[in-house]
């Protein structure tokens, strides 16, 4: 019996080794580090108020990464993301391992403590912080790496090693994940001109390579390194990089996955596939065409980790359907495929386990963080053991599709009706600019060089407290209304003594500009705690497009009406533009962005007809994010600035000639896009140029801007109040690139964050130096 029962184990091991040999493997690319309840933001805040010191905030962070490979764990993937997480950011954190560190700040790489690398990210007395910027197409904020021709790659801080050794002490299978080394390279800057940061590269590779030997020598097998940056638009130079920076890391004998995601990668597949690495990592939800690409030319040993679940969205993932596209891949590759979300998901909530007061129906549409690992688990098992072991997940995926697809809630006739009835002539103005400036000109009565606000005025405690008493319902709807007019008057009196010729209402009423619209639109949901890093502690919590937007009456237009009702000046109404209503919000997967773009601006149209028709002359349509929204492949541009540019002139034009449109943009990257924002035709554009000192505004005259412009005289991020002497520079500056007579004077962005004294005080200074040089001209 004996022998029997030894042949029958040894015949099971071997069936099971057999399996596994053809088994995919799941796995992650990161997990969003900042806890369900935001444990790690309010450790940090903290620490920086000096109330907890580093031992607390190192504890914090110890216990969420225990949680988060713990929740990976029990979803049964293969492998445990660590060097995901990061005090600050995972940029920063990255120039602090290879300890690159702006050189201005003084500190000893090796040395660096906690509080210093906070310095790095927030500034201190002495300097200011590194720049911060988008990273790729996301709403995620990296602290840009600042190099020079002295920076060094030797030796920086052992965080990522001791949070490897934490999870090699919890028995975890742990895959390392760094930002690759030509990513690394590329988001990075230099303050000397002509400094090409291209010849750092064998430094930069060394010092990875060290950083690769110490995880060797913990025994781990596979480093992720994740080159988003492979699916830019690169010049020869750069793909060059690829090469040497990947022949020189083979040396340190580790296996390496090598992780693209956000956009395709084919185009350089040729290239990769003759790199010494052992796995790839492709987007298939962004851009699924390219898997045949990939397929074609990988090495017969490549690992192919395909992300399949979408690690920027927030929707049910379709698990047979996902299950059944990787059935041929399957046994094509066997364990040589590796199932994962499309790329970290920094970019989702945490988990949908808090949400007790979503809409129950909404609700079972969505998939947070947690939620995706286990579908990861489930679309691995389909594909493994096939559909019968996991069919109760999959009918339940399946129901949860069907419902989506065919709920109430997510088509409106009345919305489908509108969209299959727009035509061109709803996206242009009755008359071209020259004709409308003249109308405006007569009917508004403004001096030359009109001041303005871009929008909102100090958000004062006591507005955040009355916001915040009336949705815990402690105030009646009378007495909220009450209040808010109470704000609304006071903030006309003062622009009234201050002499501002185009007045705003201040948007007292407004915790968001994308929130406050959403709320009063259909097809928008909100969630209590589905928040999203968006830089350092600030995390952000973006509504929920599931339906047909349809605005079921006016959002602005009581508010906008007691506003004008105040004064005899003119009062601009004030609303968020389609790209940007889409750009910071979860969208529908189920139709194009373009759709869902095109129904926010009927939505926004009408909002701006019944403006116009209480009364109202002047109306802006902020669009902050509408850059944002450019694809990362310059070929890609000009189709959406197509549906983007045009989604924003539907919303603007419906109005007579006489009606004046502003829109407002808050970024100084125009030269790229300058005839798509001519295009949006705009009578008045206000941009953000102080900072640049103008410069900015070369790029309007060179390409001969033909509206008029509000150039940004002074900086709303700092409380620092201008002088009259230095905003009559500002515009003196901006005379000679743009004529006196379309030009505009105003702030940077809107006051809310500021205090009333400097507002006061700044905005007195503008209104002087406007007048002053109005009597030069
Ligand atoms: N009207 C908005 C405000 O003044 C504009 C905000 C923005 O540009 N981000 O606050
Ligand atoms: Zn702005």
């Amino acid at each position: 019996t004996c022998r029997l029962m030894n042949s029958s184990v040894n015949h099971t091991l071997h069936a099971i080794q057999s399996l596994e040999m053809h088994m995919a493997r799941t796995h992650l690319l990161g997990f969003p580090r900042i806890g369900a309840n935001r444990e790690l933001k309010f450790a940090q805040e903290s620490f920086w108020r000096g109330e907890s010191d580093e031992a607390g905030l190192l504890g914090v962070a110890k216990e969420l990464r225990r949680r988060h490979w713990e929740l990976q764990r029990a979803a049964g993937l293969d492998f445990v993301a660590a060097g995901d997480f990061a005090y600050y950011d995972q940029v920063l954190s990255t120039s602090a391992l290879l300890g690159a560190l702006p050189a201005r700040f003084g500190f000893d790489p090796a040395e660096l403590s906690l509080a210093q690398y906070y310095e790095l990210a927030r500034g201190n007395k002495a300097q200011p912080a590194m720049e911060m910027t988008k990273w790729f197409d996301t709403n995620y904020h990296y602290l840009v790496p600042e190099l020079d021709a002295e920076t060094t790659f030797d030796h920086g801080v052992d965080w990522l090693f001791e949070e490897i050794d934490e999870a090699l002490a919890l028995g975890l299978p742990v895959k390392p994940v760094l930002i690759g080394p030509v990513t690394y390279l590329r988001l990075s800057k230099s303050h000397v001109t002509g400094f090409d940061r291209l010849t750092l590269l064998p430094a930069l590779v060394a010092g990875y390579s060290r950083v690769l030997q110490r995880l060797k020598e913990r025994g781990i097998e596979w480093v992720q390194l994740d080159e988003p940056a492979l699916c830019l638009d690169l010049e020869p130079q750069w793909l060059d990089a690829f090469t040497a920076a990947y022949e020189a890391l083979d040396a340190a004998g580790l296996k390496i996955l090598l992780a693209s995601y956000f956009e395709t990668a084919a185009d350089h597949a040729g290239l990769v596939a003759k790199l010494p690495v052992q796995g790839v990592h492709i987007d298939l939800v962004r851009a699924a065409g390219q898997l045949d690409a990939w397929r074609a030319v990988l090495p017969a040993q490549t690992i192919l980790s395909v992300g399949v679940v979408d690690g920027r969205n927030i929707w049910r993932s379709d698990l047979r359907k996902i299950a059944r596209s990787l059935a041929s891949l399957q046994a094509e590759l066997g364990e040589r495929l590796w199932i994962a979300p499309s790329c970290s998901l920094l970019h989702t909530p945490v988990s949908l386990g808090a949400e007790r007061k979503l809409d129950a129906e909404i609700k079972s549409w969505l998939a947070f963080a947690t939620e995706k690992l286990d579908e990861l688990s489930v679309i691995a098992r389909a594909v493994n053991e096939g559909e019968a072991a996991v069919e109760s997940q999959l009918s339940a995926s399946d129901a949860a599709r069907f419902a989506r697809r065919t709920s109430s809630r997510v088509v409106n006739q009345l919305v489908q009706r509108t969209l299959a009835a727009v035509t061109d002539d709803m996206a242009t103005r009755k008359s071209g600019f020259a004709e409308r400036n003249r109308r405006q000109r007569d009917a508004l009565q403004l001096p030359a060089l009109p001041t303005t606000t871009i929008g909102s005025f100090p958000q004062t405690p006591a507005i955040r407290q009355t916001r915040a008493a009336y949705k815990r319902g402690e105030l009646s709807a009378l007495e909220y209304l009450e209040r808010i007019r109470a704000e609304i008057e006071t903030t006309v009196r003062r622009q009234e003594a201050l002499g501002l010729d185009v007045l705003v209402h201040g948007e007292a009423e407004r915790n968001d500009m994308v929130e406050y619209f959403g709320e009063q639109l259909w097809g928008y949901a909100f969630t209590e705690n589905g928040w999203v890093q968006s830089y350092g502690s600030r995390c952000v919590k973006p509504p929920i497009i599931y339906g047909d937007v349809y605005r079921p009456e006016p959002m602005t237009v009581e508010t906008t009406r007691y506003a004008q009702s105040l004064t005899r000046k003119h009062m601009k109404g004030m609303l968020t533009g389609p790209v940007t209503m889409l750009q910071w919000s979860f969208v529908r997967d189920d139709q194009p962005r373009s759709t869902t773009a095109l129904q926010l601006a009927l939505a926004i149209r009408s909002e701006v007809r019944d403006l116009e028709a209480a009364g109202i002359r002047v109306i802006q349509i902020d669009e902050p994010a509408f850059r944002e929204g450019l694809p990362l492949r310059k070929g890609d541009w000009a189709a959406y600035l197509l549906w983007a540019v045009r989604a924003f002139r539907i919303s603007a034009a419906s109005v007579a000639d006489e009606t004046q449109i502003h829109t407002h943009m808050c970024y100084s990257e125009f030269n790229d896009i300058l005839p798509s924002i001519a295009a949006m035709d705009a009578d008045v554009i206000t941009i953000e140029t102080s900072r640049s000192a103008m410069e900015l505004l070369d790029g309007f005259g060179e390409f001969d801007y033909p509206n008029e412009i509000g150039p940004g005289v002074y900086d709303i991020h700092s409380p620092r109040v201008p002088s009259v002497e230095a905003i009559e520079r500002l515009l003196l500056r901006a005379c000679e690139v743009i004529p006196a007579e379309r030009l505009w004077v105003n702030p940077d962005c809107g006051l809310k964050t500021r205090g009333w004294p400097e507002t006061e005080a700044a905005l007195a200074n503008m209104v002087q130096a406007a007048k002053t040089l109005r009597g030069k001209l």
